[in-house]
């Protein structure tokens, strides 16, 4: 293993670090891709929005690149000849507060390939965080991995001092694990962690031990041959049944020198009609059998899902804004959560009549032409003259900041 100063193992184990998305990575652009790029300050810090809605500057590193594990798709396989660095726990968290003391850094997001063993690995993870927790009195934003096969006691320790953790189911099954991370126990390894750290988290949550406390995975997205309907079937039964704050999806983009370095990247278009699903699941009440697919089990492409959806339902619209129930509005393409609150209150007070009234609560108008009423009268151009036209909103949802099918 070569031997660098801290900082330079920090440039070389934070790039190493970028694959993974589970640090609610800000997308400062609006740009689709731009939660995938690294913050404009170094390899290793990032632009991130906490869940309170917050915004700091995350450290986001590897504790080492040696991977025990063959993982087909992953640059810091076992057997790849390539440099290898790691740091030790003191090291990191002397490293990490020297940042935070001259502000370049507010948070830590903690991952690492496994290093001898897995049981090693999160002992070192866990020793540096309890390092910045008990020693230095740190009490910013910590995001945690937990690595696959990860034990009881370990998780128990994450739970109580990080305030994210994530476990990274990567594909939707275990059959689908197999075809890209062989070694890996889809059940015993993963799902049996995020299951296990749900039930701390309500634990902790339910009791207010040390402050909210959340869970993430991630899903390589295209790398197993997985439809989309297999992804979003679990996605959907994460957030239903086990509580999870986010669910990330990363576009399999083939890495040189891997096994997978011959097959074609999935677009990325594709990672992004992910994510508007999953706010449709979480911020609209949308359920899996309202999503469309193709005869593949594919989102199409082309299309905002829920603006296929509102094509597809001629016999909601057009809805009539000031009568409307809040669960319909917010079917109304051009219409977020926010602009339906807004509009809510609203009326209340008094009808809406104009459609520069929308515009101001938010609502994108090009988007809810042709679907929308006011007080009995279509506010302007035909339904069919829209709905080719996708251009995503920039929203802001307190947890980070993205693109919303809208
Ligand atoms: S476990 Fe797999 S994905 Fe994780 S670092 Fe090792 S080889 Fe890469």
């Amino acid at each position: 293993m070569e031997r660098l100063e801290p900082l330079d193992k920090l440039e070389r184990l934070g790039k190493a670090a970028q694959y993974d998305m589970c640090g609610s990575c800000l997308n400062p652009k609006g740009d689709p891709l731009a939660h995938r790029q690294k913050g404009n300050l170094g390899h290793w810090i990032y632009p991130a929005a906490l869940p309170d809605g917050k915004h700091i500057l995350l450290m986001k590193v590897l504790m080492s690149n040696v991977c025990e594990n063959n993982c087909l798709y992953c640059v810091n396989r076992s057997g790849i000849d390539r440099p290898v660095f790691s740091f030790n726990p003191q090291e990191l968290a002397d490293l990490f507060m020297k940042m935070f003391y001259e502000q370049l850094v507010q948070g830590l997001f903690l991952s690492s390939a496994i290093y001898k063993d897995v049981r090693q690995t999160m002992d070192r993870m866990i020793r540096t965080v309890e390092i910045l927790r008990y020693i230095y009195r740190f009490r910013g934003f910590i995001h945690l991995k937990i690595l696959p096969g990860a034990d009881l006691g370990h998780m128990e320790k994450a739970v109580k001092l990080a305030d994210r953790v994530s476990v990274n189911l990567e594909a939707p099954s275990s059959s689908r694990l197999k075809r890209i991370a062989p070694e890996k126990k889809y059940s015993e390894e993963l799902l049996s962690r995020v299951r296990f750290l749900s039930k701390l988290i309500n634990q902790a949550n339910h009791g207010k031990r040390w402050g909210p406390k959340g869970q993430t995975t991630q899903f390589v997205v295209g790398a197993a041959s997985e439809p989309d309907t297999e992804i979003l079937a679990l996605t959907k039964n994460l957030y239903d049944r086990l509580d999870l704050s986010r669910i990330y999806f990363s576009a399999f983009q083939p890495a040189k020198d891997t096994p997978m370095d011959s097959l074609k990247p999935t677009p990325l278009v594709r990672e992004h009609r992910l994510y508007q699903v999953d706010f449709l699941f979480r911020r609209y009440g949308f359920t899996m059998e309202e999503i469309g697919f193709d005869d593949k089990g594919l989102l199409p492409l082309r299309k905002d899902p829920k603006m296929i959806w509102a094509e597809n339902h001629p016999e909601v619209f057009p809805l009539e804004v000031n009568t409307a129930s809040k669960e319909l509005l917010l079917r109304v393409p051009g219409f977020g959560p926010t602009t339906v609150k807004r509009l809510l209150e609203v009326r209340r007070e008094h009808k809406i009549n104009c459609i520069s009234q929308l515009h101001m609560m938010g609502a994108v108008i090009k988007n809810s032409q042709g679907y929308i009423l006011l007080n009995g009268s279509s506010p302007g151009r035909s339904r069919t003259s829209q709905i080719e036209i996708w251009e995503p909103e920039k929203v802001h949802f307190g947890e980070t900041t993205t693109l919303s099918p809208v």
